[in-house]
């Protein structure tokens, strides 16, 4: 199913995000990942797609199939142009197309250092390209901006662009407070931002994940996470617990809000993934 049918029904559609096995191991480790989301009923799963020499992307796309075709999921891969020609694309193209997979992430990617070439120089550069295709295409977005765009404003003009070059929804980059979601979204709205958003929420297990998140993302801490972290910090158990009641807590005001719909950053743990969606489920 193309994913932008999820949207708009009774139910706000609640999704899992999945990375690839890295390296030599097996796809029985992704098999088992998938097969255990595929219990919880998901509107969709998307595959994550590495560019920068993880030597996974093959991967994406053939976890893509699989889930499909082995568990009658919606999945959707991702993909990203940083450092691709137009022949890099479309080889990409006829792999995905070849896979059965209809529905598209559209991504730039981070630079990859010694990779300059590059045909398309931003994710709405390749949207096109991807519905031309015949791919139903989701593009990334930013509550709090986008690392390398310090203005929310013109990040979301940026963002009005994607959907002016055929984007049909949109998912988040993760954030730990809720209240730039909410800012964010009337932003897009004032901005005739009108596909759906769906909001990606990540429980966290460590406070090292959390630094690598607001690093890697630019997500603030708010003092209630720091209070939390601080309190179970030497107890994983838990902070294991702490985490997932937390992302609950961002899932259910979403829900409340009245956002298109959720998204969860599951980290290939299908058990956590359990536990959030049994919680939230009465609230979607
Ligand atoms: P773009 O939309 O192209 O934006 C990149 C930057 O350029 C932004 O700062 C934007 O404001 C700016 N910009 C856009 N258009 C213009 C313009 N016309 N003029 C000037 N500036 C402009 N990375 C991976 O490698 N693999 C993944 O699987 C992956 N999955 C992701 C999933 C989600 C939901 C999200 C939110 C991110 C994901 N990323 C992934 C990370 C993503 O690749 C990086 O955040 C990357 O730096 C930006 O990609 P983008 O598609 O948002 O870029």
């Amino acid at each position: 199913m193309q994913i932008v049918n999820v949207f708009g029904g009774e139910r706000i559609p609640l999704s899992y995000e999945i990375f690839p096995p890295k390296g030599e191991l097996p796809m029985e480790e992704a098999r088992n990942v998938v097969a255990e989301l595929a219990k919880l009923d998901p509107a969709f799963v998307s595959v994550t797609y590495s560019a920068g020499g993880g030597g996974n992307n093959e991967r994406t796309s053939e976890i893509a199939q699989m889930g499909q075709d082995t568990f009658n999921l919606n999945m959707m891969a991702h993909l990203t142009c940083m450092g691709a020609t137009r022949e890099d694309i479309a080889a990409s193209i006829a792999l995905l197309k070849e896979r059965g997979v209809q529905n598209v992430l559209a991504l730039r990617g981070d630079p990859i250092p010694g990779k300059d070439v590059c045909d398309f120089k931003y994710a709405k550069d390749l949207i096109p390209t991807l519905r031309e295709a015949g791919f139903c295409v989701g593009a990334a977005a930013y509550p709090e901006g986008h690392a390398a765009c310090l203005d929310l404003d013109e990040d979301v003009r940026h963002l009005k662009e994607k959907q002016d070059a055929g984007a049909q929804f949109f998912v988040t980059q993760l954030f730990f407070d809720n209240r730039f979601a909410y800012k964010f979204l009337d932003k897009c709205r004032a901005a005739r931002i009108r596909v759906p958003i769906t909001f990606g929420i990540m429980p966290f297990m460590s406070k090292a994940q959390v630094s690598r998140m607001i690093f890697m993302c630019g997500a603030s801490l708010p003092s209630p996470l720091v209070k939390v972290l601080a309190r179970w910090e030497h107890d994983p158990d838990g902070l294991r617990k702490a985490g997932i009641e937390y992302a609950c807590q961002q899932l259910i005001g979403l829900a409340e809000h009245g956002v298109d719909g959720v998204h969860l950053y599951s980290m290939n743990k299908p058990d956590v993934a359990r536990e959030i969606a049994t919680a939230v489920r009465p609230y979607l």
